[in-house]
């Protein structure tokens, strides 16, 4: 498996070159400011002592506090966490929100665990990151495997240790425990707006047939805004393999539907052609859309893809190498840093939210995203057009300039 961090790395020096900022910042982004490692220990319904690893990198925090989601993964590791948190960095920099960068995760897989099990682990993850986090330190979010719950938890631990309610310790909380109106779509509708104002950009025509590789809390939003709005979803997949509708669009209120049911994409729509997930990205549609993990277009399968776009809502679904064959090819790649930063948007929003003890309405809320995403959009696509770079190095430049503003 490719080394995420090393990617990420890449693409900072590609930016490098055309981004005119001071050199000695390519020597201090080259690393986090901190890594913590923690050694967590929670008691298992048996009454036995589960030992686990769990991170938090501390990547870089000019823009404001650290901030970034939680991931429960068993293949969590430290060099994806360092490079999540630096994602993390440039993409709160490019949709100009402030905060810095920074991402936790534990390596375990919570789908084996009963509800008080995942309580149980992220109570005692909370009190150990404590000292490490707060809501001017380093703000956690839900990212794969975590949600609303789980945050919920680390709030109310993190308030009884501090000694009063402190909601904006997380964002992504559930509404009623100081969650906001529009969060938990927030990615999905930040991926939308971008991939509207690109193909307004590129002069594209509806219908247009798209493929979405997992179907998550990113996936299945995103997904029900297309079929909303005249977009061909025909093919899907979740971390069992995937489903191909040839021509024709599928239904994805039945899909979703079917997942709240515990079932996989596969055995929701059993009559479509069965795929795996590699075959997905190589199908013959217009857009391809990466939802789940990392590392899923490479050196190996990059030069076999037939879309002309790919929406990257995952992170870091692009290797480096991947990269470069798919500019080559002409495949249009719109970053991660980009189409997924609706996200930590409306994190952002929720914050501001918890500190002025405010409840705004979504209607706010969708104004202020769709404010927020246009912008970054009309600047990268402006450097991508006057430098002839990439939409990923362009998106990185403009970063690299707030970052340089504020070192
Ligand atoms: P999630 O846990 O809700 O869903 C993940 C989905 O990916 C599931 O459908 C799962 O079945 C599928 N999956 C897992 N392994 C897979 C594999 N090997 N092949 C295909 N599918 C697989 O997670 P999410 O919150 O939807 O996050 C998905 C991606 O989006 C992650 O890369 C995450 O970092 C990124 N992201 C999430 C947010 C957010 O707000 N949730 C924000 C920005 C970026």
């Amino acid at each position: 498996m490719n080394n995420p961090f090393e990617s990420a790395l890449r693409h900072l020096h590609q930016a490098f070159e055309y981004a005119q900022v001071d050199k000695n910042l390519l020597k201090i982004l080259k690393q986090p400011d901190r890594t913590i490692n923690l050694s967590i220990a929670f008691k298992d319904d048996k009454g036995e002592f589960q030992v686990v690893n769990g991170y938090r990198v501390q990547y870089n925090n000019w823009l404001g506090p650290y901030k970034g989601g939680l991931r429960y993964h068993p293949r969590v590791d430290i060099n994806e966490v360092k490079a999540l948190s630096f994602w993390m960095m440039i993409k709160n920099a490019v949709v100009d929100v402030p905060f810095g960068g920074g991402k936790g995760g534990i390596e375990i897989d919570p789908k084996k665990l009963s509800q008080g099990e995942l309580e149980r682990l992220t109570r005692a993850f909370a009190k150990l990151l404590a000292p490490n986090i707060g809501p001017k330190l380093d703000v956690p979010a839900p990212d794969v495997n975590t949600n609303g719950a789980i945050m919920d938890w680390i709030a109310d631990e993190y308030s009884k240790l501090v000694g009063k309610p402190t909601p904006a310790v997380v964002t992504g909380k559930p509404i009623g425990k100081g969650g906001s109106e529009g969060r938990e779509e927030a990615t999905g509708l930040g991926g939308f707006i971008i991939l509207e104002e690109l193909i307004r950009k590129l002069n594209l025509q509806k219908p247009l047939q798209v493929a979405i590789q997992g179907f998550g809390n990113v996936g299945s939003f995103l997904a029900s805004l297309l079929f909303k709005n005249g977009y061909q979803v025909i093919a899907l997949s979740d971390s069992q393999g995937g489903v191909f509708s040839e021509g024709k669009g599928i239904d994805i209120a039945k899909v979703i539907q079917g997942k709240r049911n515990g079932k996989s994409i596969g055995e929701i729509l059993p009559d479509l052609k069965q795929i795996t997930n590699e075959e997905l990205l190589e199908l013959p549609v217009d857009i391809i859309i990466p939802a789940a993990l990392e590392n899923m277009l490479t050196e190996e399968n990059a030069g076999r893809v037939k879309a002309k776009i790919i929406l990257e809502m995952a992170n870091g679904p692009t290797d480096a190498s991947a990269d470069e064959i798919l500019n080559k090819n002409g495949v249009i790649v719109v970053p991660d840093v980009l189409a997924n930063a609706g996200g930590v948007t409306v994190s952002y929003f929720e914050w501001l939210q918890n500190m002025k003890s405010k409840n705004w309405n979504i209607k706010k809320v969708r104004e202020m995203l769709k404010e927020k995403m246009v912008n970054a959009f009309e600047e990268v696509w402006k450097i991508h057009r006057e430098k002839k770079i990439s939409l990923r190095t362009a998106a990185y430049v403009l970063a690299l300039q707030r970052l340089n503003a504020k070192s």
